[in-house]
């Protein structure tokens, strides 16, 4: 009998409203969670979970598992919500608001592997700036960092980085990870491996990440940034891909595509010479594809002639942008 009673009692969404956390649910104030950087899809949450504490997430997640089959209560992570297809809604469901998170606090060891352990929820832009307090840094980024730490290991998380390092998901120890059947557990290559690899990269759909342990190198002092604007795909690509493939190169290195509607080109002056604003006032693009390549070279101050090596590129940049600068 009393078994009965809870079965019924659990299936029941409201029942939600019992459970005991650190943190708290919001019923009524979830039209937020119907909402991403996409704007395409609305879908509105029965409810949104602001954990305080990993054991919130557990609690809830574990007693969604136990309404059983029946329960159609589905349950989403949402990081910084700059998904674009509503991956981080939850429709009917429980969106677990994973910014409010407190904890674990984040922690950076230093000595010759260093790591930082940060919370799922985590900004990379914080863990960037609590990692250059000790001279370190990730060694694989996003190029825009006001996203979390679980929405991109959910992904790949791919920045200019990631042909030395490989993405995001490729530079991380070990996580912990709350379930489908509300466990924490901790996975590694080593340990529970196969929850590892599939966490990661695993669109928040194998269990919700709650801490990562990442990999960081010593942080450059300096850095040169260069960009580079192609009207033709073929030289562009072969450019890429030397660079890519040498030796001596870059630290960073990215291709991206533009479509110049908007007059952008203004914003991309100062990646010419400065000493050469006469051609640069001759580039004629508007309404045309460019391609563009984003280079940085990290040098420390004790090795400057660091600059040098990058140099040694220069007749790639100069011929690229001849072209360029030739009128359609
Ligand atoms: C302006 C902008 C710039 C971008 N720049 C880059 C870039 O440079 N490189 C790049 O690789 N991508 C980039 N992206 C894409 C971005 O990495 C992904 O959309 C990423 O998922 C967003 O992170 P988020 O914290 O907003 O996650 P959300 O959009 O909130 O969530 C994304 C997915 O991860 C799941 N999730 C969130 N947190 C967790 C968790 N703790 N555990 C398990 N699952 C979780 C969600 O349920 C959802 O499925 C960019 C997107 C935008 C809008």
């Amino acid at each position: 009998m009393t078994i009965r009673i809870n079965l019924c009692f659990s299936s029941n969404p409201s029942s939600l409203r019992t459970l005991s956390v650190d943190g708290h649910f919001s019923f009524d104030e979830v039209h937020h969670a119907a909402k991403d950087f996409g704007n395409r899809f609305q879908l509105l949450p029965l409810a949104v979970l602001y954990p305080k504490s990993v054991s919130d997430i557990a609690t809830t997640i574990r007693h969604i598992w136990q309404m059983g089959p029946n329960s159609e209560l589905t349950v989403a992570a949402r990081g910084h919500s700059h998904s674009l297809q509503g991956q981080a809604q939850a429709h009917q469901g429980v969106v677990i608001n994973m910014e409010s998170l407190q904890g674990p606090k984040m922690h950076v060891y230093t000595g010759n592997n260093p790591y930082v352990d940060a919370s799922g929820g985590e900004l990379w832009i914080d863990i960037l700036r609590e990692c250059l307090e000790y001279g370190l840094a990730p060694k694989s980024w996003t190029d825009y960092l006001h996203l979390t730490v679980g929405g991109t290991l959910s992904n790949a998380g791919v920045s200019g980085q990631a042909f030395r390092h490989g993405p995001q998901i490729s530079n991380v120890h070990q996580m912990e990870v709350v379930t489908g059947k509300g466990e924490v557990l901790n996975c590694s290559e080593k340990q529970n491996s196969d929850l590892f690899h599939s966490v990661l990269g695993g669109l928040g759909q194998f269990g919700i990440i709650t801490r990562a342990r990442i990999s960081l190198e010593p942080a450059p002092d300096m850095v040169k940034w260069i960009r580079v604007l192609y009207s033709d795909f073929t030289t562009f690509a072969a450019d890429q891909e030397r660079l890519i493939g040498a030796e001596s190169t870059f630290d960073y290195i990215e291709g991206f595509v533009i479509i110049n509607r908007t007059g952008l080109l203004n914003n991309w002056r100062s990646s010419f010479n400065p000493q050469d604003p006469v051609q640069a006032s001759q580039f004629h693009s508007d309404g045309r594809t460019l391609y563009c390549l984003e280079l940085a070279k990290y040098f420390n101050r004790d090795r400057a002639d660091a600059l040098n090596e990058v140099s040694a590129w220069s007749p790639i940049f100069w011929f690229s942008l001849s072209k360029l600068l030739r009128k359609p």
